[in-house]
């Protein structure tokens, strides 16, 4: 890719930018930043108006190749994030088989090479993901992914647990927590509260989460130097406890997705199955407490659980339809609106959560905008407001409750591994 790029505000507050500039790209490097008169024999990108940032980063995504590529598959899967404004994503293992073996992540690796996203895997913390016995983690490590987790189900066996948080401590790999309790859970759809009452459903208590976390920080005690990170927390009182646990010094981290920090179950009375994810929409004093959380900076990251389902699945009704709504073309907009716009969060901030800390955590090295490295760009129209078109997505299912929200900062396009792309959003 040889580009030049005119007249961009960049701001990348880690490399002390933040104005406007012209970047050169050659070969897919950053060969220069500064003014640069017009060179002959180049396509340029007139930037005027628009924002580039070091590249965002998707921390949880399910890609659903190989098993279930009705729904979902690894092109389609990139492309939705390219479109979504993400340069690189990391897949959570519950495929089908899942990625608890050196020949899925084999398979897997093939079908992303070449491609605009850096696509990562993490690997299962049990075999099969079924909770009985510790997976080969040894093996998982060599094979590179970059995470333990059995996402889509929790840890919830003590002697993986051990197992996990003891290789953690020598590999550096986090191990990610989808934290439910299902003794606690049950046949639970949406949250345990008067919505679920007035369906007559059977709810997911806020417990089910908190408990987990207790639990696993009791186990943490054990391992100092072990890196646990929290999914898509839903529940305020889980900001608490990660909070006292950094405060402790252990190595904890957390994550939440757009819809918990935007919608409460309210929304399912309208959305329906579109409204039905795990960990469920819980109340607004949650909402709250998480946008504080994002505030003093006790949630780490911002990401999707980008997760699609068919049509016909999601035209189930909320007792049996699957679990889960898509992410990838709605986050980065949503996350502006409801936190940039409305002055709860800086943008710079906004770009620490989408981009630093989840490679931070995932020992990946920080994006850099200076010259000689390679070119991995988020680019933005913060001004442009338009509304979310489920018809627009390049993603291979359309299951999400913000249909038709009014956002702002559309993504325009987004360049890495010598190619760029432009949004069509
Ligand atoms: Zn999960």
């Amino acid at each position: 890719l040889n580009l030049l790029i005119k007249n961009i505000t960049i701001i990348s507050p880690k490399d002390n930018l933040n104005g406007l500039f012209d970047v050169l790209i050659k070969d897919g490097l950053i060969e220069k930043i500064g003014y640069i008169d017009d060179i002959r024999d180049i396509e340029i990108l007139d930037g005027k108006g628009l924002t580039l940032i070091p590249g965002f980063f998707d921390m949880h995504v399910h890609f659903r190749e190989p098993g279930q590529t009705e729904k979902e598959d690894i092109q389609s899967g990139t492309l939705a994030a390219a479109n979504g404004g993400f340069t690189g994503v990391l897949c959570m293992p519950n495929t089908i088989p899942p990625i608890d073996n050196t020949k899925v992540i084999e398979f897997i690796n093939k079908k992303s090479e070449n491609n605009l996203v850096d696509v990562y895997l993490s690997g299962t913390a049990s075999v099969d993901r079924k909770g009985m016995k510790t997976s080969d983690l040894n093996n998982l490590f060599e094979s590179g992914v970059l995470a333990i987790t059995d996402d889509g189900s929790p840890v919830n066996a003590e002697s993986i647990l051990n197992d996990v948080f003891a290789f953690s401590e020598k590999s550096m790999l986090p191990f990610l927590q989808h934290a439910e309790n299902y003794t606690i859970s049950g046949n639970g759809s949406i949250h345990k509260g008067e919505i679920a009452e007035k369906l007559s459903l059977e709810g997911i208590p806020s417990e089910s989460e908190t408990a987990t976390v207790k639990n696993d920080l009791e186990i943490l005690k054990n391992y100092p130097d072990a890196k646990y990170h929290i999914q898509h927390i839903s529940c305020g009182e889980t900001i608490s406890l990660v909070e006292e646990a950094k405060s402790k010094n252990f190595k904890v981290s957390c994550e939440v997705c757009p819809h918990h920090f935007i919608l409460t179950d309210e929304i399912i009375l309208k959305e329906g199955t579109n409204a039905k994810m795990n960990p469920p929409l819980r109340t607004n004093k949650d909402v709250e407490l998480i946008i504080k959380g994002l505030k003093d900076d006790i949630i780490d990251v911002i990401c999707t659980d980008h997760a699609p389902h068919t049509k016909s699945e999601k035209d189930k009704n909320l007792e049996t339809a699957p679990f889960g709504i898509t992410g990838l073309e709605t986050c980065i907009s949503l996350t502006y609106t409801y936190l940039v716009d409305k002055e709860y969060l800086s943008f710079e901030k906004m770009i620490e959560k989408l981009s630093d800390n989840p490679r931070k955590i995932l020992n990946l090295q920080r994006v850099k905008i200076t010259e000689g490295e390679k070119a991995n760009f988020t680019i933005l129209n913060l001004d442009s407001e338009y509304k979310i078109d489920v018809n627009k997505f390049k993603s291979k299912s359309r299951n999400t409750p913000f249909n038709n929200f009014k956002v702002k900062c559309k993504p325009y396009a987004v360049i890495n591994n010598s190619q760029i792309y432009y949004s069509d959003l």
